[in-house]
This record gives structure tokens, C-alpha cells and sequence, in this order.
């Protein structure tokens, strides 16, 4: 499911001009300083599980007891439970098995998970708003049941069934109660959008996705599996030490340790959808290799746990350890006059790319630093000096692609007056970004006018008067777009479930969009 599409951090970084501000301690730089004062770097790591057979009735007991073993170990995992799986455990009785599972942090995993149309084939021809609509209305009913039959007020994260995946479906989560302390996440593996193998901040959810060389697992199956599986924990967490701490992804199925094949592939494979009537279940392995599994899979947990500085966290403590420093602390002055620096900074050839910045123990995504400046060249604009700290609520991108950049850039000062006007309007009512922004009858590019807003800042700033005029952007870019996938026939088409060949290019053309919300989730805590 991996892929080498993303830039590696090194370069990443390279691209990112300026550093710290002045105003910031030394040592408040790293994002993880604060955790090498009070001891070793700490290695978190996160245990999910996609709970989704709702066939064969000894994945019930494989949840159970693999819950079980969980909690001897005092450790907590996060069990994805599937809309389907949740009403098959309750029609079966079995609140046993919900028990088990109620000891450990519940999230979801899709109403049907394999059903057609799975998520990204009812997505494929939707546009970003009417497909939020269209996924809360498929997994909405499934979420509230979940909620329901595991007594939650809110599911802790979401993440797609296969390769299902969807931006729209990040955006629905608050709607349909995936927003653990009102923090909407988001766990699975893919390559769609990622960011340097680490957490990130993307439609206003925390991302563990695309986590590269920090994602692993044991083979549970093969006897020799063992021993590298163990290694290669350590290995990885021996170089987040070195980075001065960081998260670990390990996922699974309970289903693994006790069918042959998946339950879906048996029945939903290559777009076939037979009735409920005729869903089978899968093959069952023997006894003695699910014990074999579960044994060996003990073995592993206890080496992990063994591992100097490990922590094992659930998805509920991912809003706490990661939580957005920009919204509890505000914005300063001295972080908006340097990112006006950098959004102003243009390369050698001319031309600006808004890219996410990182400032102090800070990061701002493009959409930020269009609210932002949007908020204080408002009050600018409104004859008033910017009141620091700035708060911005947070914005998802737009949602459609931003027409032709103006050729005549030049602006005087009430038709730019006007259209901030028109833009904070517009982000106080849709907390999104505007696919675009008009001047009088024009509408020009929100990323054009985003270099407007930080020069008519920066110049107020520096005069201590509003300017004459300002100028837009030319064709300003979108650096951020860089960590969303290409369509590939891979992307979506390589899980069985999908219909061979199946493509659906207008989802990321959707997500590359919301790369305007992209940006590293750093460490709080
Ligand atoms: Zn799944």
C-alpha cells in the first residue's frame, strides 16, 4: 500500500525558507525539545485494529480474546469497528465480546466496510460539498450504531476500508460523531496523502496515514516472523530516538488469526455484490495455528513493551499529544510579520508557492495563513490596527479548482478593501477558503490574493499606514500539493474489492485541493 511518492524530509525542509523567529527560544526550535528535558525522546506507539468480519463467527472470538490479551498486558489498543460487525455482534448476543472490546478506545471503520459501492466508487464522480453529504448519509447510520452498541458519545478516529479512501470523508467526520475532545481523526495506511511519514493536520483532522518506515507488523503466520518482526521494532524505534522521539503504527485485522482468506475477497471481490442471502463465510484456519498466531503475537507485544521509551497510545490520546498549539496560544505579531516574510519570499524564478510553515513549536497550513491574513488585513482594512494574539477557527479548502490568475495585478486600495471584506464574509459563514475571489465582476485565484493580503499587512506593518495600492499573485502555487498521490491505476484499483481497472482521478484532483490544509501535527506534549 506504500509508495516512495513522498519527498523525503530532508529536502521537505530545504524548501521551507526562513527559520525561527526571534522572539522564540533556542531551544523551543524542535517541536520534541520539550520532551528531551524531562528524560529519554518517547516512542509512542499506536496498536489499531480493523474489526470488520461480520461473517465468520469465530472472528468474534479471536476481537475477544485478542482484547483480552490486551488488557493482561494493561495495554490499550483502538479497535476500527465496522457498522455491520457492531449490529452482528448485538444480533448474536455477544456482549461479551463488546465488553472486551468497551476496555480498549473504539473508533470506526465504515457502515458496510466491502459492500458496493464501497466509499470511493459512490465518491468518484462527487464534488467535495455534495460528497460530505453523500458519506455522511452512507456511514453516518453506521457510526451512530457503533456509538450506540459500544455506549461512546464519539468514536476516537475513522479509516477507510481498503483503499477506499476519500478528503470527503475527513471532512464528514465531526458530522457523523468521529471527533474524540472535539478533534476529529484519522487512522488507516495508503499512500494518497502523507507528510514526511510522521502525523499530520489535513481538513482539520490529525492523520496517522502513509507513515512509511514507521509503520510495521509481524507476519503472524510464519514461525520465523518472529524474531525480524521484534527487530525491526526496535530498529525503528531506535532512529526516533535519534529524532527525538516519535509514533510507531502497527496495525491488524482480529480476522487474521482465525480465517484463511479475507471475509470480503470471498464474497465482494473485483465489484461483485451478491445479496446479504447469499454472503458466505470464509474458510476457518485449524485451531492450532490460530493459537500458533495468537502465541506468537503475545511474543511480539511483550518485546514492544520491552522497548526502552515506549508508550502505547490509542487514537483518543492522539487530540492531547498532538493538540494545535496555533489555536491555544493565538498567533503573535512577531509570527505574522515572518510568515508575511515567507509568503512574500519569492524564489529565483519569480513566482511564489504557498507551502505549510513551521514556526517554533507552530505549524501553519496555507488555508491558516489565508484566515490569518484575512483576519488581520480585515482590520486593517476596517481602519483599525490588528489586535495580536490573532485566533484563527480553521479552515477547509476550497472546493473547486481557482480560475485564471488577473493579468493586470495591480489593485488600488478600496477594490482590495472590498473584496477582504468579501473574503472574511465569506470564511465567517463557509469555513472554507473560496475557490475564488472577486474583484468587482473578476474572480481571481485565492492563492493570488493570499499574496495580496500578506503584502497590504506587511506594508501597514512596516508604515504604520495602509498602502495605495497592492498587488496579487501570478499564478501562485500550491507547494503543499507535492504530498498528495498521483492517480495511478494502483491507487484505488489495487484492492480486490474494487472493480479491475477502477480509477477514480477526480477524488484526488479534490484532494489536492485540501492540501491547502496541510500541515505537520506537532507534538504538544
Ligand atoms: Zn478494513
Amino acid at each position: 500500500m506504500k509508495s516512495s511518492l513522498l519527498i523525503s524530509a530532508a529536502l521537505a525542509f530545504l524548501l521551507l525558507p526562513g527559520i525561527a523567529v526571534q522572539t522564540i527560544a533556542a531551544d523551543d526550535a524542535s517541536p520534541n525539545a520539550s520532551l528531551t528535558k524531562n528524560g529519554p525522546p518517547r516512542i509512542d506507539v499506536i496498536l489499531w485494529f480493523d474489526t470488520e468480519d461480520y461473517l465468520l463467527p469465530a472472528d468474534d472470538d479471536a476481537c475477544k480474546r485478542l482484547a483480552g490479551i490486551l488488557t493482561q498486558r494493561g495495554i490499550h489498543g483502538t479497535f476500527k469497528v465496522v457498522g455491520e460487525k457492531a449490529r452482528t455482534l448485538e444480533r448474536r448476543g455477544r456482549q461479551d465480546v463488546i465488553d472486551a472490546l468497551k476496555k480498549h478506545t473504539i473508533g470506526y471503520h465504515a457502515n458496510f466496510h466491502s459492500v458496493h459501492p464501497t466509499p470511493s466508487e459512490y465518491l468518484a464522480d462527487c464534488g467535495f460539498l455534495d460528497g460530505i453529504n453523500e458519506f455522511v448519509r452512507r456511514e453516518g447510520g453506521g457510526a451512530a450504531d457503533v456509538r450506540r452498541i459500544f455506549g461512546v458519545p464519539t468514536l476516537a478516529c475513522y479509516g477507510q476500508p481498503g483503499s477506499s479512501w476519500s478528503p470527503q470523508g475527513i471532512a464528514a467526520l465531526r458530522q457523523i460523531g468521529v471527533a474524540p475532545a472535539g478533534q476529529p481523526c484519522y487512522i488507516d495506511e495508503g499512500s494518497h496523502v502523507g507528510l514526511d511519514e510522521k502525523p499530520f493536520w489535513y481538513e482539520g483532522a490529525i492523520n496517522v496515514y502513509h507513515m512509511g518506515h514507521n509503520v510495521t507488523r509481524m507476519e503472524l503466520h510464519d514461525p520465523a516472523a518472529v524474531e525480524p518482526a521484534k527487530a525491526k521494532v526496535s530498529e525503528i524505534a531506535e532512529h526516533l530516538r535519534q529524532e527525538g522521539g516519535g509514533l510507531i503504527s502497527i496495525f491488524y485485522h482480529p480476522c487474521e488469526w482465525v480465517h484463511e482468506q479475507f471475509w470480503d475477497g470471498v464474497n465482494f471481490a473485483h465489484g461483485r455484490n451478491p445479496p446479504r442471502e447469499e454472503w458466505k463465510a470464509p474458510p476457518q484456519l485449524p485451531a492450532e495455528e490460530t493459537e500458533g498466531a495468537f502465541h506468537r503475537f503475545e511474543q511480539y507485544l511483550d518485546h514492544i513493551r520491552s522497548v526502552p521509551g515506549v508508550r502505547f497510545i490509542t487514537a483518543a490520546d492522539l487530540p492531547a499529544i498532538y493538540a494545535d498549539v496555533m489555536h491555544k496560544d493565538g498567533v503573535s505579531r512577531e509570527e505574522m510579520d515572518e510568515l508575511a516574510k515567507r509568503i512574500l519570499n519569492t524564489g529565483p524564478s519569480g513566482q511564489v508557492a504557498m507551502d505549510y510553515q513551521v514556526i517554533g513549536r507552530k505549524s501553519f497550513s496555507v488555508a491558516d495563513q489565508f484566515e490569518l491574513f484575512t483576519l488581520a488585513t480585515g482590520q486593517i482594512v476596517s481602519g483599525k490596527a490588528p489586535v495580536f494574539p490573532l485566533f484563527p477557527g480553521g479552515l477547509l479548502g476550497p472546493d473547486s479548482a481557482a480560475p485564471a490568475s488577473r493579468t493586470d495585478t495591480h489593485l488600488n486600495w478600496p477594490a482590495f478593501r472590498d473584496a477582504t471584506l468579501d473574503v472574511r464574509d465569506f470564511i465567517t459563514k463557509e469555513r472554507s477558503v473560496p475557490a475564488r475571489v472577486f474583484i468587482g465582476a473578476e474572480p481571481v485565484p485565492p492563492g493570488d490574493f493570499l499574496v495580496a493580503l500578506a503584502s497590504a499587512y506587511q506594508e501597514y506593518q512596516n508604515a504604520g499606514k495602509a498602502p495605495d495600492g497592492v498587488s496579487l499573485g501570478m499564478a501562485t502555487g500550491i507547494a503543499a500539493e507535492r504530498y498528495i498521490a498521483k492517480d495511478t491505476p494502483q491507487l484505488f484499483g489495487g484492492w480486490v474489492i474494487h472493480p479491475q481497472g477502477f480509477r477514480a482521478p477526480k477524488i484526488m484532483e479534490i484532494a489536492r485541493l485540501q492540501a491547502w490544509t496541510l500541515k505537520p501535527a506537532l507534538r504538544a506534549e
